[in-house]
């Protein structure tokens, strides 16, 4: 067994067998996927996704159009209790197509691809990796949490214990679409809980979009209150609130 798995041939049968169970078209340019690993993307379009490498604020990670500004108003008027957010792109173009099927579509297998690019951040110092979680409701409907997956991903490639229930969301919340960033907070307001103690230590974070931050925001309240030295936060994508 171990003598087949390591020949190309098989390999390749594999492959495309596994096109052919999943037989898909890109969902961005129609044609038929020549990629296995980040299907249904195809090679052309998947190499498309670009990481943001624009000027943004050095807290939040808030894109900006000067390269002058530092920190954006927001975390000049009011730090967010995490100390850096870093996001690898903008939630547009086949970023965000892919975050969609991954997240609304069930296509979990663009959990890997997608956490590929996560692990382009830098891991040094962190102590554990946590997910920011769903409530048991928002499990039920979805199947699946699409931040866990990222975080699992990213914690086995970088090797950083990942603490898989370290944040519960306790109540449902409403959405957040629409809502100011003040009503985002408010929405969220004590809607998650730490499951422990993380005395001293430098959490990490994971979730797939940041928008206006407030979710980050609440989740490290109650990671700082639970102990943590320091939280961090790194996701996919930086949406702008609509
Ligand atoms: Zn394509
Ligand atoms: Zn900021």
């Amino acid at each position: 067994m171990r003598e087949m798995r390591g020949s190309p041939c098989l390999s390749g049968l594999i492959a495309k067998l596994l096109l052919q169970l999943f037989p898909s078209k890109c969902p961005s340019c129609g044609s038929s996927s020549d990629s296995v690993s980040h299907a249904p993307f195809c090679k052309s379009c998947w190499s498309g996704v670009r990481k943001y490498t624009g000027p943004s604020c050095a807290v939040c990670a808030t894109p900006f159009s000067s390269e002058d500004a530092v920190i954006c108003a927001g975390c000049m008027k009011k730090r967010p209790l995490f100390s850096m957010a870093m996001s690898f792109g903008i939630y547009e173009g086949i970023l965000a197509e892919a975050i969609n099927l991954y997240k609304f579509h069930g296509i979990k297998r663009l959990a890997g691809p997608l956490a590929e690019f996560l692990t382009d951040f830098a891991s040094a110092g962190i102590d554990a990796v946590v997910p920011v979680p769903l409530s048991i409701t928002g499990l039920r409907n979805r199947g699946f949490n699409q931040s866990l997956l990222l975080a699992k991903t990213f914690s086995g490639k970088k090797d950083i214990p990942l603490v898989m229930n370290g944040l519960m969301k306790c109540r449902e919340t409403g959405a957040q679409i629409g809502l100011s960033a003040k009503e985002r907070a408010k929405n969220l307001k004590d809607a998650f809980s730490a499951s422990r103690r993380f005395d001293g230590m430098r959490v990490l974070l994971v979730d797939d979009v940041m928008t206006t931050g407030s979710t980050a925001n609440e989740c490290a309240k109650q990671l700082l209150k639970a102990g943590a030295g320091d939280v961090s936060v790194l996701t996919l994508a930086r949406a702008s609130a609509l």
